[in-house]
């Protein structure tokens, strides 16, 4: 190993190095390399070492980024060896290859072609025989050659990896981190699926509650009431998950609910590849439709026979076609109807299937943004057509106009007409009409 180190004998030696040694090793590399061990830190620190001895220079620092992934530069240690270049405390960079300090071409060749050049920094990369300080080392007109080859191995990495996991898949084994509420990995196995005893009869009698009628919002109502512990309350009792989300209030909602109903897990089917890395380099999910998800049936024991299953997606289907039909097609007021913040109002069901005001700020946002709306989508179309009434009649002698007022029949197009906007303001409704109506004609 001791031969390639002379290639550095004639290197000029006019100043005070200072070497801040850079390591990595992600966990991709760790999995690819155990049997040979050659990337770990350790290696990698005793190497650098030995070379460093070699040339009489002295180390400042050591930079060890364990279990940090080279397809970006989002680490910790990273970060410090460049503030410590900022502040001029090293002006050497030395790992035992290129794709140490990175394996994303366009980044490592920003820094090797760049930044270290500005700040005067010497990079070294033992094994590539790269030197940024050595001009007679025809080594370094192929570093961003070098950099496209380590960017494919991350690549082909990932793909390795991906193409592991969909085999497990495949073959019926669970490669998730965590399984759905109601089911536990075996501890003796973890890629087999259990049921959990100790919550199951929470999903049993969700199914239940839903398929005998009762509304998703019911049965919120009564799993908040009997203080049974959310999955996410849950997950976080059982498991080291913690989600640091600040607005989480651990109450059973609708959702949460609708999440279970729709679960495949529940009938026994391990459902995978749900979701998709964008690619290697991107950390953000995307869903998978469900044709290429990996779906096997039957594969560990249900907690839902198959025929409930099936009647449940049934009832959950018809409602979100009636939700659709009726939210798109009959709100009579939609889009002229503004809460006093300025947002529009939407519409929500509530527990008589009656439509209720609601602000769109406060829908999403919540107290802090907005305050509630106490109004029925009913009381709002009454209050407009009193006002509309009382205005028609007392311009008009009654009889000589008419306008049917009943409320199923009222004309959308013509309350767009007349209407411009309608403000609620603390339930107080404010309607803006677009005539100014003639007096006695
Ligand atoms: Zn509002």
């Amino acid at each position: 190993m001791d031969n390639f180190f002379y290639k550095y004998n004639d290197f000029i030696n006019f100043k005070d190095w200072k070497v801040g040694i850079y390591t990595r090793l992600s966990n991709a590399d760790m999995k690819e390399d155990h049997l040979k061990q050659s990337e770990s830190i350790a290696n990698q620190i005793e190497l650098l070492k030995r070379f460093v001895k070699f040339k009489g220079w002295t180390i400042l620092k050591i930079y060890i980024d364990d279990g940090y992934s080279g397809t970006n530069f989002d680490r910790p240690d990273f970060k410090h060896m460049i503030q410590d270049i900022e502040v001029g405390k090293i002006n050497v960079v030395i790992t035992k290859d290129l794709s140490r300090l990175g394996r994303d071409y366009i980044e490592t060749g920003y820094y090797i072609e760049k930044y270290f050049p500005t700040k005067n920094v010497r990079y070294i990369a033992i094994n590539d025989n790269i030197d940024t300080f050595d001009i007679n080392n025809t080594n370094n007109d192929i570093t961003p050659f070098k950099s496209v080859i380590n960017d494919t191995y991350a690549r082909d990495t990932s793909k390795k990896v991906r193409s592991i996991l969909m085999t497990m898949a495949l073959n019926g084994k669970s490669i998730k981190p965590f399984q759905p509420y109601g089911l536990k990995k075996d501890p003796t196995n973890k890629n087999n699926v259990l049921i959990d005893e100790e919550v199951s009869k929470n999903v049993y009698n969700i199914f239940m509650m839903y398929k005998n009628g009762m509304t998703k919002k019911e049965i919120c109502n009564y799993l908040n009431e009997h203080n049974i512990s959310t999955p996410l309350k849950y997950k976080e009792l059982k498991s080291n998950y913690y989600n640091p989300n600040n607005n989480k209030t651990y109450k059973w909602t609708n959702t949460v609910v609708n999440k279970i109903l729709r679960d495949r897990s529940y009938v026994g089917d391990l459902v995978q590849h749900k979701t998709t890395k964008v690619n290697y380099k991107i950390n953000k999910h995307i869903k998978v439709d469900e044709s290429n998800q990996i779906i096997i049936e039957n594969c560990f024991p249900a907690i839902i026979d198959r025929q409930t299953f099936n009647i449940v997606q049934e009832i959950l289907n018809k409602q979100a076609n009636e939700w659709n039909y009726k939210s798109s097609a009959h709100h009579l007021l939609r889009g002229i109807t503004f809460c006093s913040c300025g947002a529009k109002i939407t519409y929500c069901k509530n527990h008589n299937k009656n439509f209720r005001c609601i602000c769109s700020n406060y829908k999403k946002y919540g107290k802090k943004i907005c305050t509630n709306v106490h109004l029925t989508e009913n009381d709002l179309i009454d209050s407009v057509l009193n006002d509309l009434k009382k205005i028609i009649f007392s311009y008009f002698t009654p009889g000589r106009i008419k306008i049917d007022f009943n409320k199923n029949s009222i004309d959308r197009n013509l309350l767009l007409k007349l209407i411009d906007k309608i403000v609620i303001n603390d339930n107080e409704i404010h309607i803006a009409y677009k005539f100014a109506f003639p007096e006695n004609s």
